[in-house]
């Protein structure tokens, strides 16, 4: 059940998905095509016309729900979240400042976009892809606001959602999905990265206290850590030896067992914020801990949703370098007084960066159909996460290329997409990792170790 984002999803569908796209089209060709630019765009005997935005027409995939909740994410991420990322001085930036502002999380929670394609405890239950529509609208703003949301929507209450036990999904996941409470996933070590499964962090029987572990470890490059209310950490169980989740709150740490330092001066994904776990025999009650899931399954049961969102996402700011681009070139004036749009080495940039984003939202708009219908592999999410992950890296690089020395300012915002767009290829499973996924399938042979 969507909650107040209904009525406006509901005025939405009242048009019919024919007239939007033609509404569409035609503020596109109204705002967006400037004076000199002629419209090229070819139409066939049926009347389609070439829409460099969406060019193979990926948008005829999708449902009215999913259009509908596709235009509402966009228009809050275009009207609120875009102003916060480079704002007029003297007002804080989310950007430069590496200020992230927590009332964010509340804005969407209030429009029903976390947690969308869960069911119940306040979810929107939409489908998978109606849930990547929103991260490609929050990624074409930020890489960094879309990791903010991620870890809450996709890692924290995916996590809570499939493995919780139904007292821990009652007390959970409705204020997650308000934006109320804020989740953080701990996985990640300063000596563990690619190799979670190598983990130190443990997990024992508090010796006087019945009914508690003690958590000690570090964890490290752990987003949203430093402001989260409720920390989900991979620990190993002492006797066993096998890794397990807890879910660690804050509030009922005792002081001096659990620290979560930002770690600041990043030089990408600066509109997030990102810190560490310290554990110190840190007190967690047992009922605190994932019931069943043991071993890996559990935090890459998590990944997985998270990464089909990084997917579609990284989209969004592929999508968005082309558009920003598109407009320099068009305007930007260079030999001739003749736009760098008239050259073809720039229409080359555009063209192979407009078909990877068009080629990379198919495969993931198939790969969510095939994950509602339970019939997704962890493989397929590995390559359309790699793959999208190294395209929207490779293309905004070269598209920067566009903008000249204007590429270094930060105002023109492609320079912000490529240093985010090197931290999405790298968490959440670096790029190469995939690749080893990938090949073992492939072959039956690992070649990790
Ligand atoms: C901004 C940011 C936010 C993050 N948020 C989170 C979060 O919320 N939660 C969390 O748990 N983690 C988070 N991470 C951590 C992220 O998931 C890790 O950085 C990532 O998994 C890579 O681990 P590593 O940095 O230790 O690199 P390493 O594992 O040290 O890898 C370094 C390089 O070596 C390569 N490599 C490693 N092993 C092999 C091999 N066997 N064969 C070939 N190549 C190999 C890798 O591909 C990579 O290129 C975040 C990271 C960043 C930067």
């Amino acid at each position: 059940m969507l909650r107040p984002v209904v009525p406006r999803l509901r005025s939405h569908t009242l048009l019919s998905y024919a007239t939007r796209t033609k509404l569409r089209q035609q503020q596109q060709q109204q705002q967006l095509l400037p004076r000199y630019s002629r419209n090229y765009a070819s139409s066939s005997a049926s009347g389609a016309v070439f829409n460099w935005q969406d060019p193979l027409a990926s948008n005829t995939l999708l449902t009215d729900e999913e259009l509908a909740i596709a235009d509402t994410a966009e228009r809050y991420c275009q009207e609120r979240l875009l102003p916060r990322v480079l704002l007029p001085p003297p007002r804080i930036e989310a950007y430069r400042d590496e200020n992230y502002d927590r009332e964010i999380l509340s804005e969407m929670g209030e429009l029903g976009l976390l947690g969308a394609n869960l069911q119940g405890y306040g979810c929107a239950g939409a489908s998978t892809v109606a849930a990547g529509l929103i991260t490609r609208a929050v990624e074409r703003v930020d890489s960094g606001y879309r990791s903010g949301m991620s870890v809450q929507s996709s890692l924290v209450m995916g996590g809570i959602h499939e493995f919780g036990t139904t007292e821990q999904k009652e007390k959970f996941l409705e204020p997650m999905a308000r934006g109320k409470l804020l989740g953080a996933f701990g996985l990640t070590e300063p000596n563990h990265g690619s190799d979670p499964g190598s983990m130190e962090t443990t997990a024992r029987q508090h010796p006087t206290k019945s009914g508690y572990f003690l958590l000690s470890g570090s964890k490290t490059w752990i987003t949203n850590s430093p402001i989260a209310d409720v920390l989900m950490v991979w620990a190993k169980l002492a006797e066993t030896g096998k890794i397990r989740g807890f879910l660690v709150e804050r509030k009922d740490c005792p002081p001096g067992t659990l620290e979560t330092p930002p770690i600041k001066n990043k030089n990408g994904l600066r509109a997030s914020i990102t810190g560490m776990i310290q554990l110190d025999n840190c007190p967690v009650p047992a009922a605190n801990m994932f019931p069943d899931v043991e071993g890996l399954r559990g935090p890459f049961s998590c990944l997985n949703s998270a990464r089909y969102g990084i997917s579609l996402g990284v989209m969004g700011a592929l999508e968005d370098c082309i558009s920003r681009a598109r407009t320099y070139a068009l305007e930007r004036r260079q030999f001739k007084n003749n736009p760098l749009a008239k050259y073809q080495l720039v229409q080359k940039k555009l063209a192979d960066a407009a078909t990877d984003a068009a080629y990379g939202t198919l495969a993931a708009i198939q790969v969510g159909r095939l994950k509602d219908e339970g019939k997704a592999t962890p493989e397929m999410i590995s390559m359309i996460k790699r793959q999208n992950c190294d395209r929207a890296l490779h293309n905004a690089r070269v598209l920067q290329e566009i903008f000249g020395g204007n590429a270094v300012s930060d105002e023109y915002g492609i320079g912000r997409h490529v240093a985010n767009l090197f931290v999405t290829q790298t968490y959440e499973g670096q790029s190469d990792i995939h690749s080893l996924i990938l090949g073992r399938a492939i072959t039956g042979v690992q070649a990790f170790a």
